[in-house]
């Protein structure tokens, strides 16, 4: 027997990258601050998403998913 390719309608392998092994906010306000708060401490570009599979909100690098909503993206500010 073989695992499922499909849980509830989506690709397994994309809910693994896009949910499954990422940190779950619960709201928009608390995913930003994170974004906000990794993009000033990284300095990389971080967008937010709203993910359909677990109704929370996870931080992504990558701004082109075709799975996804960009949300937001923080600008780190100049110290
Ligand atoms: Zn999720």
């Amino acid at each position: 027997m073989t695992a499922p390719l499909r849980q509830h309608g989506r690709l397994v392998a994309t809910i693994e990258r896009s949910c499954a092994h990422k940190n779950r906010y619960p709201d928009e306000v608390t995913a930003r601050a994170m974004g906000i708060t990794q993009s000033e401490m990284s300095g990389y570009k971080i967008f937010i998403y709203p993910c359909v599979t677990c109704r929370g909100w996870h931080l992504t690098k990558s701004p082109s998913s075709d799975k996804t909503r960009v949300a937001g993206y923080f600008k780190p500010t100049p110290r």
